[in-house]
């Protein structure tokens, strides 16, 4: 997301943020870490409006770890009654014993050792019981201000919505990775708290699944799917079934030890740098297949050899793709490439560390 449609939502989020039992009136201040771990917990698929009483009442009662790390599983259950998924319950009460249980052990005062509270790593906080990705990001970035990413339904439909993404994380790891690729750009920024939490509201309160208020969203200048007239289309409903594909990924080496990188502009791996490559039938090892044309003149070709094929998963696709390593005779500098793509030569001996996907390494561990 660029820096003017950051800009843009915080001042949104500045002028339009609910005022919450949990949230406090200065939305620069640090936070509880205990209140953001329970009110975030209590929020796992309850709506705010019934979480809000909730909150207060579990407040009173357990106003810190210690205080809860101290109660029975009846008396906690008690306060929970009505929010349902009784695991959560059992799960916070079993972190809270867990957390003030380490914080007593090390023979050191509390005073000298500070307030017993949450972990301060995501390492540490996903460790305990109950707590997930999504709730370690929000208690590191919302209390301690961390550049800690989150990804919730919220997030996913905004994301969604602005790239018109057509598939959803959980479809596989690369569409995770994409998901969670832009929630960590939004949430580099020492403003992370903010973002994540402007999100999280936006989500809630305007990109709503049914009738999103573009109109008066922040983000509408930079939304690809309300440009489109597209909101509602994203994202998709269910589990996008997986889709085969079969192509040609080409290992080009000039005279001179460079290879052929291409800057987007092609099936996948849009920009980023990448191995050129193209839809092509089981064939491929036949001869040069005419898609190749397009990034290298035939005439120019010293050798070429088919080296095997890979398989590899991008998003829904499930890819097969035989590797064709072709050798130049011109250097660099002197072969003609076609004009459709953003053409880029790069040292051989740095290949392996210049490119940043596991589609073009797989393809290169194959050749070198
Ligand atoms: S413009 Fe509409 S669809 Fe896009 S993020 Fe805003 S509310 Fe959601």
């Amino acid at each position: 997301m660029n820096p003017d449609s950051l800009k843009r939502l915080r001042s949104w989020f500045v002028k339009n943020a609910a005022e919450l039992p949990w949230r406090p009136a200065d939305l620069n201040a640090l936070r509880d870490p205990y209140a953001v771990w329970i009110s975030e917990t209590m929020l796992q698929q309850t709506q705010v409006s019934t979480v809000r009483e909730y909150f207060i009442r579990w407040m009173e009662r357990f106003p810190d770890i210690e205080t809860l790390a101290k109660a029975d599983e009846a008396e906690v259950f008690k306060y929970w009654q009505g929010l349902g998924y009784y695991s959560r319950a059992r799960n916070i009460l079993k972190t809270a014993k867990i957390v003030a249980l380490r914080h007593g052990s090390t023979g050191l005062t509390n005073q000298a050792q500070g307030p017993c509270t949450m972990p301060r790593t995501r390492k540490e906080l996903e460790a305990l019981p109950g707590i997930g990705s999504y709730t370690a990001g929000a208690i590191l970035s919302l209390a301690y201000h961390q550049r800690e990413a989150i990804l919730d339904g919220n997030l996913v439909r905004i994301f969604s919505r602005l790239y018109e993404l057509d598939f959803l994380p959980m479809d596989s790891r690369s569409a995770a990775e994409i998901y969670w690729g832009y929630a960590r750009e939004v949430a580099d920024s020492p403003k992370a708290y903010m973002h994540n939490e402007a999100l999280m509201e936006l989500g809630r309160t305007g990109c709503k699944i049914k009738a999103p208020l573009c109109e008066k969203c922040p983000l509408a200048k930079s939304c690809k799917a309300f440009a489109d007239g597209r909101a509602t289309e994203f994202p998709p409903t269910k589990k996008r079934t997986e889709k085969n594909w079969h192509g040609a990924v080409l290992v080009v080496e000039s005279a001179d030890d460079k290879i052929l990188a291409v800057n987007g502009g092609q099936k996948f791996l849009d920009g980023q740098l990448a191995l050129p490559h193209f839809e092509s039938a089981r064939n491929a090892t036949k001869g040069l297949p005419a898609k190749a044309e397009e990034y290298i003149n035939a005439d120019e070709i010293e050798s070429m050899e088919y080296r095997g094929t890979f398989r590899h998963n991008i998003t829904v696709h499930k890819i097969e793709c035989d590797i064709l390593y072709i050798k130049l005779r011109t250097n660099a500098n002197h072969a003609g490439t076609g004009e459709k793509f953003a053409f880029q030569w790069i040292e051989k001996a740095k290949a392996f560390e210049t490119f940043a996907n596991s589609f073009s390494l797989k393809a290169l561990k194959k050749v070198f």
